[in-house]
């Protein structure tokens, strides 16, 4: 009886592997055709002010559409671009969509809204990103100020002296720079000095659950005192539900972002919402 349970969990196991490495045969491949083939998109994340609740910006989200495979979350696709060299083709494709976008939103009206990006740890060890970031702020006729760039805490590890002078050289073009998920990974209080960032995005592991939670309700304002100390704009990430954004509201924290504001949506839905905003505070 052990002996065919033992047979029997080794083939459970190896259909395991055989799916695990099938599905990442068929991403790899699907990967490598979604950005000719159009299945890649931008969704946009509103920002909005506490102070005022006015919508200052959104954060451009990837999302991929596989024909084969239908939704692939950004958490699997993004690592794995990575991993197979296609991170500084679709980070262009990125940059370059983000910022037709802000166009769009001008032609509309729209003329302040800031676009943020994310950035992986290998876009910062090439000067690629550099040069199609300023490339299109030209082709797009935007200030650099429209644009924000959100790097993690764990990527400056990765390759700090690299990082280093990519994040000056935006700097000095006018972007914009956010520390993006801090608190979780390899924080060290020292990127905090030494990378020029203008914003702090607190993570959405403290926010979760910080109106029940005391240590977290502590944490985050902690955390704000630390960002406005240095200079910082606070942002609080997945905040979902009205105490938490009370909450924040108490505690000094700048902006929010998260479903209790809005899901990541198109272009043209986040456009009719900052228009929709403009005109009732008119
Ligand atoms: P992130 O930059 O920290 O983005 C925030 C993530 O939290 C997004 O997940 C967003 O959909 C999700 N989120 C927003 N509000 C809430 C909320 O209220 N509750 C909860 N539970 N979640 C919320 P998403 O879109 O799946 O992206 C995951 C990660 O993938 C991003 O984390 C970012 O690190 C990465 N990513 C996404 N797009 C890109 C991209 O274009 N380039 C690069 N390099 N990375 C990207
Ligand atoms: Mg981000
Ligand atoms: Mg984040
Ligand atoms: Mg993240």
């Amino acid at each position: 009886h052990a002996k065919s349970k033992g047979k029997n969990t080794y083939s459970v196991f190896s259909s395991d592997i055989y799916r695990h490495s099938a599905r990442r045969m068929q991403l790899e491949i699907g990967l490598r055709h979604a950005l000719q083939r159009g299945e890649l998109r931008l969704h946009y994340q509103p920002q909005k002010f506490l102070a005022d609740g006015r919508l200052f910006g959104a954060e451009a989200l990837c999302r991929w559409y596989s024909h084969e495979l239908g939704d692939v979350s950004p958490s699997e696709f993004i690592p794995l671009a990575e991993e197979i060299g296609l991170i500084d083709d679709l980070g262009d494709w990125v940059v370059r969509e983000a910022l037709r976008s802000c166009r769009q939103w001008r032609e509309a009206g729209v003329e302040d809204v800031v676009v943020s990006i994310n950035v992986s740890p290998r876009q910062l060890r090439s000067d690629s990103l550099l040069t199609t970031i300023s490339g299109a702020l030209k082709e797009f006729r935007l200030p650099a100020s429209a644009l924000c760039v959100e790097v993690t805490e764990t990527l400056l590890m990765d390759s700090y002296d690299k990082a280093q002078s990519l994040l000056n050289s935006l700097r000095e073009l006018g972007v914009s720079l956010a520390i993006d998920d801090f608190g979780v990974g390899y924080s060290s209080l020292s990127y905090l000095k030494r990378f020029p960032f203008d914003s702090l995005k607190i993570d959405r592991s403290f926010v979760g659950d910080m109106e029940n939670n005391e240590d977290d309700h502590t944490l985050i304002r902690t955390i704000v005192q630390l960002g406005h100390n240095l200079g910082l704009k606070v942002v609080a990430e997945g905040v979902e539900n009205q105490a938490q954004q009370d909450l924040l509201t108490a505690i000094g924290c700048d902006a929010i972002q998260g479903y209790w504001l809005s899901k990541p949506i198109d272009g043209d839905s986040f456009l009719d919402l900052v228009v929709e905003q403009t005109v009732v505070s008119c």
